[in-house]
């Protein structure tokens, strides 16, 4: 059925849904429709108060107050007084179109350009405000279609996306492992100190270890994996998903 399509000029990607453009804002703006998407996430709750993005920016509350007024004349969320905003279904497509851009170019920077994963974020930062869907696209087509960035962070395709239907392994924190089972590094958190400390123990991303202990009162994870033990706080454990490796006899 692709035989066709296969010599032609057109990417393979052509009969998946894509993200559309809605270049309807600047910088400034955008990083804020991250901002509430990131926030709203992480607090489970829909909405995400001023007060919340004059902690995350350290902006005055006037600025965010200007800034939030702003975006809702742009349908980009609804303000609700002494609750906060919620972002509309343009604002949601736009918050995960500026993350795939992000997760796209981190992707193409350490698999094209030979970069470390702590040294992405920041161009990524920069390339994901310039970048039409269209670039997008055929930067992800370029790369293979990746599934996830460096830092094992899932590249959205469609908007509305569940982040659950990727998740085929069923990730956990691995703060919530358990002792004597066999875990393998699926995800991190893109925190620069962070992954600089992790190349340190020589941990990346698809490195499979057992947990050897587990010290609930000092809050410390112990994993052996290459001929070597390596512990990690409950702060590093948080930071860190895993998936578990089950015995061959429970594969499927
Ligand atoms: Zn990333």
């Amino acid at each position: 059925m692709n035989n066709q399509q296969a010599i032609k000029e057109k990417p393979a990607i052509k009969d998946k849904p894509v993200i559309k453009a809605k270049q309807v804002t600047n910088r400034g703006e955008e990083d804020y429709i991250k901002a509430i998407y990131k926030l709203s996430d992480e607090a489970e709750g829909d909405r995400v108060t001023n007060h919340q993005l004059v902690t995350y920016f350290a902006h005055t509350a006037q600025t965010v107050n200007e800034m939030v007024r702003k975006l809702e004349k742009k349908k980009i969320l609804v303000y609700q007084p002494y609750k906060g905003s919620l972002l509309t279904a343009l604002g949601k497509d736009e918050a995960v179109r500026l993350i795939r851009a992000h997760r796209i170019w981190e992707t193409f920077l350490t698999e094209k350009l030979g970069y470390a994963w702590e040294e992405v974020h920041e161009e990524a930062e920069m390339l994901e405000h310039l970048t039409s869907s269209k670039l997008a696209d055929k930067l992800y087509a370029f790369l293979g279609a990746p599934t996830v960035c460096p830092h094992g962070n899932y590249i959205p395709v469609l908007s509305d996306m569940n982040r659950d239907d990727l998740d085929t392994c069923g990730r956990l924190k691995l703060s919530k492992a358990k002792k004597g089972k066999q875990y393998c590094l699926k995800g991190v958190v893109d925190d620069k100190a962070l992954l600089v400390y992790l190349n340190g123990l020589a941990i990346y991303i698809d490195l499979c270890f057992t947990i050897i202990e587990r010290d609930l009162i000092s809050d410390i994870v112990t994993l052996a994996y290459g001929g070597r033990n390596t512990s990690l706080s409950g702060a590093v454990a948080q930071k860190l998903f895993v998936c578990e490796v089950y015995d061959a006899e429970d594969n499927t």
